[in-house]
């Protein structure tokens, strides 16, 4: 299994200790929610702040 960490910057899901959107190190395991986000120009994405397709944390703890 993939440990998987969040972005406490961008709240990107990602794997590892870099986050590759924002270059963050500032991680954490603790969250709440995920969203998946397939397309940036989404009003999903747009209401995230979110840049890129990926999967997301609705709120880092
Ligand atoms: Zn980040």
């Amino acid at each position: 299994m993939v440990r998987e960490k969040a972005c406490k910057n961008c709240r990107r899901i990602v794997e590892g200790d870099i986050c590759p959107m924002c270059k963050s190190t500032d991680m954490t395991r603790s969250w709440r929610g995920t969203v998946v986000v397939f397309d940036a120009e989404s009003e999903i994405a747009k209401g995230m702040n979110v840049k890129a397709a990926g999967r997301y944390v609705i709120e880092v703890k």
